[in-house]
């Protein structure tokens, strides 16, 4: 594993900050957080630049980049926003579950249209009564001719709402002997008769949305069964550690971005005749604050490498969500401490940060998850 960026990674590094900064000024991603709107108009123009490319597989128009360039890519895209990171990191799990289990002609026909930008996936596992007992799904969907029928409700769905989006659903099939057989996943396009997704009043995440869905006898087209009736459960583990150094990389961007507003405030702000940097106790906050943000690159950049040499890493991709996670709540919540009750103010980003952080510890796969994921890795 090498510590030096390539030149390539450097120009990539680059080109994203370059665009992300001239589209997603602070003035314009409070309006976004304020309206609850995510800029479609910024999203097609990321994907022109290729950053939705990055996740899409070679072989269905997409660049197909090892996981060592996309965490450059969702670390410099959730600078202004974890929101953004996010919507692109959807499309990367939603790609690749395709690319690996769909069938070849459904493949063809969503995955080029995703790398373009011109359709958008999310993903709905979650329901009311099953968090992360995520098997204990009760959505329902029954055949009936060439179709499927969908009857149930999910919660918590990112992004479910937005326009031309398909949502990749969790849906029980059959009762298997486990509750982990019997899982299907479909695609569903999120205009369907039948189908009402309702915005939820979150205090956070408000640019991308958390939404939830009923679905009361949505009928389907039998070819969106992604690959084999009730294997839907096993397709969902397949991605999982790329799901997590995703979110790591999102929250190391969230987290620089944290210090960023902190350091330039404390070496502003002035009391009793000095800047507040200067007093030893908030020097050492933000000296707190980097270390950490420091060892998180390097464990989101170890879990990356082992994902692209090909080597083990479930428990390096856990051990990174769970540390990069908790170290952006530590983060934003100093950061909140250092700029007074100026941070309680929506003038400044560092609330944005901390309420979006307040997620992290939850979102795909709960601080106490991986814990239990990473003793089992240990042999517990
Ligand atoms: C902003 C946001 C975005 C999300 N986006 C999506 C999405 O796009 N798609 C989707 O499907 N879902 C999404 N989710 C749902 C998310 O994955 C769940 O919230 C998460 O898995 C936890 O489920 P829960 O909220 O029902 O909590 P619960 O599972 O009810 O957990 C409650 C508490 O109990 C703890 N707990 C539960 N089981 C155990 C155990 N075995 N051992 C120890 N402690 C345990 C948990 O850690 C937690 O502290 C999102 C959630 C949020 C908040």
């Amino acid at each position: 594993m090498s510590f030096t960026p390539t030149e390539d990674q450097k120009m990539l590094r680059e080109a994203i900050e370059r665009l992300v900064q001239s589209e997603c000024t602070p003035s314009k991603v409070r309006q976004w957080d304020r309206d609850g709107v995510f800029p479609e108009d910024v999203y097609a123009k990321m994907a022109e630049a290729g950053f939705v490319s990055m996740v899409v597989p070679a072989e269905y128009g997409g660049i197909g980049s090892p996981m060592s360039d996309c965490i450059i890519l969702f670390e410099e895209v959730a600078r202004p926003a974890v929101d953004f990171a996010t919507r692109i990191g959807l499309q990367g799990w939603g790609a690749m579950i395709l690319a690996d289990f769909a069938e070849e002609e459904l493949k063809r026909e969503i995955l080029p249209r995703v790398a373009k930008g011109e359709l958008k996936l999310s993903f709905s596992l979650t329901e009311p009564q099953s968090g992360s007992d995520a098997a204990a799904l009760t959505t329902s969907a029954r055949r009936d001719g060439d179709d499927w029928v969908l009857r149930g409700q999910k919660v918590f769905s990112s992004g479910a709402h937005a326009p031309d989006n398909m949502i990749v659903v969790a849906a029980r099939t059959a009762k298997g002997k486990t509750r982990h057989e019997g899982i299907s996943l479909f695609l569903v396009p999120n205009d369907l008769p039948g189908l009402t997704i309702r915005r939820l009043d979150v205090i956070g995440r408000r640019v991308l949305g958390l939404t939830e869905i009923f679905f009361d006898d949505v009928r389907i087209p039998g070819h969106y069964l992604i690959g084999e009736e009730g294997k839907g459960w096993g397709y969902v583990g397949r991605h999982l550690e790329r799901e997590r150094i995703t979110l790591a990389a999102n929250y190391l961007g969230s987290a620089r971005s944290a210090l960023d507003e902190a350091l330039a405030y404390a070496k502003e702000r002035q009391q009793f005749g000095r800047r507040i940097g200067e007093f030893q106790v908030i020097a050492h906050m933000l000296a707190d604050m980097a270390t950490e943000i420091e060892a998180a690159r390097w464990m989101t950049a170890m879990a990356a490498w082992r994902y692209d040499s090909g080597l083990p890493c479930r428990k390096e991709a856990s051990m990174a969500k769970l540390f990069v996670s908790e170290m952006l709540q530590r983060v934003t919540a100093a950061g909140m401490q250092i700029l007074g009750g100026h941070a309680y103010t929506t003038d400044h980003d560092m609330q944005r940060h901390w309420r979006d952080g307040r997620n992290a510890t939850v979102g795909g796969g709960t601080s106490q998850i991986q814990r239990q994921l990473i003793a089992r890795e240990l042999g517990l």
